[in-house]
């Protein structure tokens, strides 16, 4: 294995691993060497897809916002169980991010006096979303590419994919990944480490999300001892649209679009009669299903075996649907052949969010428990679980969560390496790299008798039947009892490509075993929280407890399956009160 030696090294360049190679960078002068290592080219990482807008309070005062509304519309579509001094982080930090994008050239949408227009978002008590167009993450991510490029102490490792993380008593020591390209390992060796690696909700069928939101770093840090924080937390986003599962950004909402059902009715009005179709995520997917269990949803040949509701645009007409939504227009007449300025469109609640991830503290640093953190060690973006967005996400408060804390963990980390120097490679860690890629080696030769896309096809089914928007006891111990016989028959996979040029089928096999760990932890902390709250709607336990709940969960890895324990939240200005939207 070659193995390279960095002062920094980020796992990742969606949002968040991108910010922190430029902070980094930045706060270095160009000088410490830094990698950033990437499954994917860095450009199509998933944060490319974002489309809606970030959050943050431009104009204080202006329909009354303040970073204080900004943060209690947070904490409050959170359910509470957010950590409410890392929400101030990031509600303070925010303006100043959308500013610093701007400078980087992200063509955020104008009125005729050149202002920055800010939309509304579902839970959001005013407008304060800035947005280009429906492109947002694909203007940011650029921005942040081409401003990458300028740093001659940037090293990106393209269709490089991790493997493992190796952590010793003292702390982070390396990663090893696979050179996709050619098959050859390189171990990754630095004294900083910050992971950046995105969600996981493709564990999900019928997710917006991309074939790569597999939860890797997730899975390599919990493999690795850190627990994983408020895994039962699942986004679905009212607006998946029917059937591939496309996300129609909540701004289509916020631009003034309805759900209608089969009678064409407005009929968030019974489920949220303030916010109507602006409620907060959890609470108007919850309203589809119900609308669909009462018998109101609609069926189409054409759209598959799914029920689904009606998205209408139609009111918004063709001009305001090009300047605000173009590409939304453009994805429906090119997925389903419908014009969305003419005819409405058929949607439904999609997995989209995870708000569970790594375990960490108000500055990303991956902690071992409730009082240890992990050396040299940070998670920043949706895979780390700061924890902002707690039960339930709001619409474009990802984004600014991924900058701000891409900014504060590439500070750490360069602080860090700067006191601490080069690491050196012991023998210890060489025999590591030798066993790691002995592993590599014997899982490229699987030779059993089960496809591995078969477990992916049946994760995903029993995913989507028995780990929803609505969960009960029993059916998440029928989706323990079969994602624990996948997980039992992925030992027996076989590879049907064994070369090391390329190997997509080894890859796959990779993100497949990663997707059933995360499932498991999933259905099992989920199965542990008998109460609702946010995304975690049990209905055998419809009501939010906060006297037995208001924790956060910790899962580690057992011997034995999960071991699971809690963490206090952190409260600062705002009690837990009913939620009305
Ligand atoms: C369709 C869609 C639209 C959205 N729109 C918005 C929006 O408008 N506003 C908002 O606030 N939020 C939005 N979100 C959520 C938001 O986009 C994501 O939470 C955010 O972009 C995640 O960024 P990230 O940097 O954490 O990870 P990602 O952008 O997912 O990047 C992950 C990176 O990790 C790398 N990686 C993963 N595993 C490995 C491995 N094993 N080895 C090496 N590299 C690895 C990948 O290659 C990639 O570079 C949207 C989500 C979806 C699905």
């Amino acid at each position: 294995m070659e193995v390279l030696k960095f002062d920094i090294v980020i796992l990742g360049s969606g949002l968040a691993g991108m910010r922190a190679a430029l902070q980094a960078a930045k706060a270095s002068n160009g000088k410490a060497r830094i990698a950033v290592i990437s499954k994917l080219h860095a450009m199509r990482s998933h944060s490319v897809s974002a489309e809606g807008g970030i959050s943050g309070v431009l104009y204080p005062g202006e329909h009354g916002d303040s970073v204080d509304l900004h943060a209690h519309d947070t904490v409050k579509g959170a359910d509470y169980i957010c950590d409410q001094d890392a929400v101030e982080v990031l509600v303070n930090h925010a303006p100043e991010e959308i500013k610093l994008f701007d400078h980087l050239g992200v063509p955020w949408n104008r009125d005729d006096k050149g202002k920055i227009v800010l939309r509304a978002f579902g839970g959001m008590s005013v407008p304060r979303t800035a947005f280009a167009a429906d492109k947002t993450g694909f203007f940011m991510l650029s921005a942040l590419y081409d401003s990458l490029l300028e740093f001659r102490n940037i090293e990106i490792f393209h269709e490089h994919i991790a493997t493992s993380l190796v952590l010793e008593k003292d702390g982070f020591n390396a990663i090893t990944a696979m050179d996709l390209s050619t098959g050859e390992m390189r171990a990754f060796v630095s004294n900083a480490c910050i992971i950046a690696t995105g969600g996981f909700a493709r564990c999900y069928g019928f997710t917006t999300t991309a074939y790569s939101s597999t939860g890797d770093g997730i899975c390599l840090a919990y493999e690795a001892g850190i627990p994983l924080k408020n895994m039962e937390f699942v986004q679905f986003h009212p607006t998946g649209l029917v059937p591939s599962g496309i996300l129609i950004t909540e701004a289509a909402r916020g631009e003034g679009g309805y759900l209608r059902n089969s009678k064409g009715d407005r009929f968030m009005s019974k489920y949220a009669p303030h916010a109507l179709e602006l409620a907060s995520r959890d609470v108007v997917s919850r309203a589809i299903v119900s609308e669909v269990e009462a018998g109101h949803g609609l069926r189409d040949e054409k759209y598959g075996d799914f029920d689904f509701v009606h998205l209408d645009l139609t009111h918004l007409g063709e001009e305001k649907l090009n300047e605000r939504l173009p590409m939304i227009k453009e994805i429906a007449i090119k997925m389903i052949g419908v014009n969305p300025a003419e005819e409405m469109l058929p949607v439904r609640p999609a997995a989209h969010f995870t708000m569970g991830g790594i375990h960490t503290d108000i500055g990303g640093n991956a902690m071992w428990d409730t009082r240890r953190n992990v050396h040299g060690l940070w998670a920043a973006g949706e895979c780390g679980c700061v924890s902002v967005h707690g039960a339930n996400r709001l619409g474009s408060n990802s984004l600014s969560q991924c900058v701000i804390w891409g900014k504060i963990t590439g500070n750490s980390a360069f602080q860090l390496s700067r006191r601490t120097g080069g690491r050196n490679v012991t023998t210890q860690l060489r025999k590591r790299f030798e066993r790691e890629e002995g592993r590599i080696s014997k899982l490229l030769e699987s030779d059993g008798s089960v496809n591995p896309y078969d477990l992916r096809r049946e994760m995903w089914g029993a995913m989507d039947r028995y780990v929803g928007a609505y969960r009960n006891a029993k059916m998440l111990g029928q989706g323990r009892k079969k994602i624990s016989s996948l997980l039992h028959q992925f030992s027996n996979i076989y590879l049907k490509d064994r070369s090391r040029i390329f190997n997509t089928n080894f890859r796959d096999a990779l993100e497949i075993r990663h997707m059933l760990a995360l499932s498991s932890v999933v259905i099992e902390c989920a199965i542990n929280r008998e109460e609702s709250r946010g995304a975690h709607a049990r209905r055998e336990f419809p009501k939010r407890d906060d006297k037995r709940w208001m924790k956060h969960t910790l899962a580690y890895k057992a011997a034995r399956g999960v071991k699971i324990s809690y963490a206090p939240v952190a409260v600062t200005k705002w009690q837990p009160e009913e939620r009305h939207y």
